[in-house]
């Protein structure tokens, strides 16, 4: 049966006027599911007057009461995250126990929130002058908007909202077009966790409803994740409009292996993160830099670890990695195979004859695949491929890797596999990434750390969720506060000191 995905404004599904919709698709199957409705101007004014309507309420609510619904919202999350596994697998093509992982996730953001009261806290300094004390508050700052990407269609809505909406913000989110279902079933659980209407709403739809958002007077921040380009174009327009912004944009992640690394565990590391989620993922490793004695003996391991890989169906319980989001990506994908090898690397491991469990049909399948001696001027080391594509890298020491990774545009992740302490810590000193692992090869921080990367993987300053998180999604009061007692008077114009 296909399914129809509308906008959800003040509490309630809002079809608004549908002039647009895009296909939903399986795909494993490669068949339209059912579609969504693409906002235009009228649906994000809609969502942004409902928002705006809720903002005072919301923001007088005691903090005690915020946290009560946060904690209801923490404990439906939990009950139903095995349902949106399902529904995120079924549109996105990741395996179930993969999206239940990004629930997880989520939901440890929301338990992060949960803390707000003491996140919140300002500070007091008594008698800076006589009879004069300092304080400051952080206060909310009114409408707040997310746009986020296809590949986690609930973890990264949830790096934003739970924090924003702790805050005594009101949020709208435009979610990826590509597996929008998600979002509308969160936003049913806030309903009935006992959000009041208006404070989460969610509008699907394509640049037109994020351009709406851009340039909305009323929506006061901007939280943005997906590819460089786009989040340049977001940075860019919040900017003009007058908006904070953290624009949050693609990755090219380098997992450097150095001779003393455990080689098992390295190659271990490269498969799971390479190949999970499809390599979908903005902390997936995409190029693996091995030192040259050692690069025979781990692309060895490699291969064996991949001939065992089972792809297929994300609901098939056997699979463990699933189709790609869509045709079109898929191709672009397989296309770095045939461009690599043209520009002159080699294929010792061709995802595109990997078996697929039940044959694959229509689907958009695309299986692990490794370009080897790949070289730092070709298109699949120069593009963010987001796929199941490793390419190795072969250098001949510490200094050659850590240049490597250094000249490159992005920033988001790293990770060095080696037993050798002081190298480790050379590299976490020197590298220019904002995510570094040792020994850990997808090193996504905790909630209560900050998520973001560095130059073209971050516009902005403020990284998402911790203290950051916090931060962004308020504006700091500070107060000075003087009560008259029968001693003070006298007019002085002299700048206001302390004494
Ligand atoms: P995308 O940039 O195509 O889309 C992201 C969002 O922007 C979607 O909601 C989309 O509808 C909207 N959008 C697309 N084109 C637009 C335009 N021209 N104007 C305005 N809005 C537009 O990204 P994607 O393909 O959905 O996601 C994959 C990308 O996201 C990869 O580059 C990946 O690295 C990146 N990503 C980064 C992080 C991070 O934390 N840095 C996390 C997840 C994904």
């Amino acid at each position: 049966m296909s399914k129809h995905v509308t906008h959800w404004i003040g509490g309630r599904p809002a079809a608004g006027e549908a002039r647009r919709r895009g296909d939903i698709y399986n795909p494993a199957t490669g068949k339209v599911a059912g579609t969504v409705d693409f906002a235009g101007r009228a649906e994000v004014d809609a969502a942004v007057a409902a928002a705006e309507d809720a903002f005072p309420g919301w923001r007088d609510t005691p903090l005690s009461k915020r946290v009560a619904v946060l904690f209801r919202f923490r404990e439906l999350l939990k009950e139903n995250a095995g349902e949106l596994a399902r529904l995120i697998s079924a549109e996105h093509g990741k395996v179930v126990s993969d999206a239940a992982g990004e629930v997880q996730r989520g939901l440890e953001v929301v338990e992060f929130a949960c803390g707000i009261p003491h996140l919140l806290k300002g500070g007091y300094s008594e008698n800076v002058s006589t009879g004069v004390d300092a304080y400051s508050i952080l206060q909310p700052l009114g409408v707040v908007a997310g746009v986020s990407p296809f590949n986690f269609p609930a973890m990264v809505p949830m790096w934003m909202f739970p924090v924003a909406i702790a805050c005594g913000n009101t949020f709208v989110l435009k979610p990826s077009e590509k597996d929008p279902s998600a979002s509308v079933r969160i936003a049913e659980l806030w309903a009935e966790a006992g959000l009041p209407d208006g404070v989460f709403n969610v509008v699907h739809g394509d640049k037109e409803a994020v351009d709406g958002l851009l340039e909305h007077e009323d929506v006061k921040a901007v939280s943005f994740v997906g590819s460089t380009p786009i989040a340049q174009y977001i940075y860019e327009g919040a900017a003009r409009s007058g908006k904070r912004v953290q624009a949050l944009g693609g990755a090219k992640n380098h997992m450097v292996v150095l001779p003393d690394a455990d080689l098992d565990l390295a190659a271990d590391a490269a498969v799971s993160a390479g190949f999970g989620s499809a390599g979908e993922r903005c902390m997936a490793i995409s190029a693996v830099v091995a030192i040259d004695t050692i690069a025979d003996d781990l692309l060895e391991r490699i291969r064996e670890r991949v001939e065992g890989l089972r792809v297929g169906p994300g609901d098939d319980d056997r699979s463990e990695m699933g189709p790609l989001v869509t045709r079109a990506h898929r191709d672009k994908v397989a296309s770095y195979l045939e461009s690599g090898v043209r520009e002159g690397a080699s294929l010792p491991i061709d995802g595109r004859v990997h078996p697929v469990l039940g044959g694959g049909g229509d689907g958009f399948w695309l299986g692990p695949s490794l370009l080897d001696h790949v070289s730092p001027e070709m298109a699949c080391y120069t593009d963010e491929i987001f796929g199941p594509v490793l390419s190795m890298l072969r250098v001949p020491s510490y200094e050659s890797a850590l240049e490597l990774i250094n000249a490159n545009p992005y920033g988001n992740g790293t990770a060095i596999f080696t037993n050798d302490g002081g190298a480790a810590r050379r590299f976490q000193n020197e590298v220019e990434v904002g995510m570094v692992g040792i020994n850990v090869p997808i090193p996504v921080p905790m909630a209560y750390y900050s998520f973001g990367g560095w130059k073209k993987s971050l516009f902005g300053d403020s990284h998402a969720h911790g203290m950051e998180g916090v931060h962004f999604y308020t504006r700091t009061k500070a107060v000075t506060s003087r009560w008259l007692d029968p001693s003070h008077g006298g007019v002085n114009l002299g700048f206001p000191t302390s004494g």
